[in-house]
């Protein structure tokens, strides 16, 4: 038997549409501005479409673009000057900056209520800690694509392929918080095969086209691909060699049209969210 595909797409704009009537039903405007610095041809692709993702939801969204000759004071400035207005809800300031920007340090200026992205130290140490915070797009995207798809995190042996700060660690943490017993392995676990045999749900997200093979997986599991790579001869692949996977697989993400789109919808949840809380307590 085939595993059931799980659509992102679909499942994403269904969110979308939700949210945009949530916000339609709003007393106010919530506004998102995003900070491109630089001329970075994927980063400017990813700008647009949160821009373009924000306004169809209803969100009122800016993009500033600073040259890449800007520095870091200056950027911490234009923070500074959105964490003050009461107009702006989110910020999102794209990775990565130029060398001479230090991220963290711009990370750390942003107001954690606005941090739409869940970088900032709080919102880490809130998440890791259980306690409600805004949390980074893409694994929360996964909670949803599960929850969407009726998979059951509770008691479940959940497998987190990649440690990286943006993915790996939250989507633990997140998986950890829904009662899965959570395994995190890397690019210096023993055996990975044996691990990711053992998982009812396998997150992959290490950046490594097709690394993880159909004859690692167990019979049923759930299988979410967060890696997009490009190969080469162009196509774009996933970290789960998909045609391997998929007869095996209980479930399973395709990529493209997996995460990917939960990660922008996401965002535009974080905004709503950031939104709420922050106009009930002004
Ligand atoms: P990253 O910062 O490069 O982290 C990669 C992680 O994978 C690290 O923890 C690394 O281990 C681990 N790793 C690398 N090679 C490995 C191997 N051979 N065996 C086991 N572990 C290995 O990457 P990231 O930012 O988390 O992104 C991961 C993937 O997700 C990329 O393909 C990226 O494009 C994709 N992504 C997709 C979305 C989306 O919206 N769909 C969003 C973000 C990222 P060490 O820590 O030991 O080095």
């Amino acid at each position: 038997m085939s595993a059931r595909i799980i659509d992102g797409k679909a499942i994403a704009a269904s969110l979308r549409a939700d949210l945009a009537q949530r916000v339609a039903a709003l007393p106010y405007q919530p506004g998102l501005t995003v900070v491109l610095v630089g001329a970075d041809p994927a980063s400017a692709v990813y700008v647009r479409a949160k821009d373009r993702a924000a306004r169809e939801a209803g969100i009122a969204a800016h993009t500033i673009v600073l040259p890449d000759t800007s520095t870091e004071e200056a950027l911490l400035a234009r923070i500074a000057a959105l964490n003050a207005d009461p107009a702006t809800d989110g910020i999102l300031v794209q990775l990565p900056l130029p060398p001479h920007i230090r991220a963290e340090a711009v990370i750390d200026a942003i107001d954690p209520a606005k941090d739409v992205d869940g970088f900032h130290p709080l919102n880490v140490a809130r998440l890791v800690n259980g306690q409600p915070g805004l949390v980074p797009c893409t694994p929360l995207g996964v909670m949803r694509l599960l929850a969407a798809t009726g998979i059951a995190t509770e008691g479940a042996r959940a497998l987190v392929l990649g440690r990286s700060a943006i993915v790996g660690r939250p989507m633990a943490a997140l998986l950890l918080a829904a009662n899965a017993t959570v395994t995190i392995a890397h690019s210096r676990t023993r055996d990975l095969p044996v691990e990711c045999r053992r998982a009812d749900i396998l997150v992959a997200a290490i950046g490594r086209p097709e690394l993880v093979r159909g004859n690692w997986i167990s019979p049923g599991a759930t299988i979410i691909d967060v890696g997009i790579n490009r190969l080469p001869d162009k196509r774009l692949v996933g970290d789960v060699a998909y045609a391997e996977a998929a007869p095996i697989a209980g479930a399973i993400t395709p990529v493209p049209g997996g995460v990917g789109p939960m990660t922008i919808a996401c965002l535009l949840e974080n905004t709503l969210r950031a939104a709420e809380r922050r106009r009930s307590t002004a």
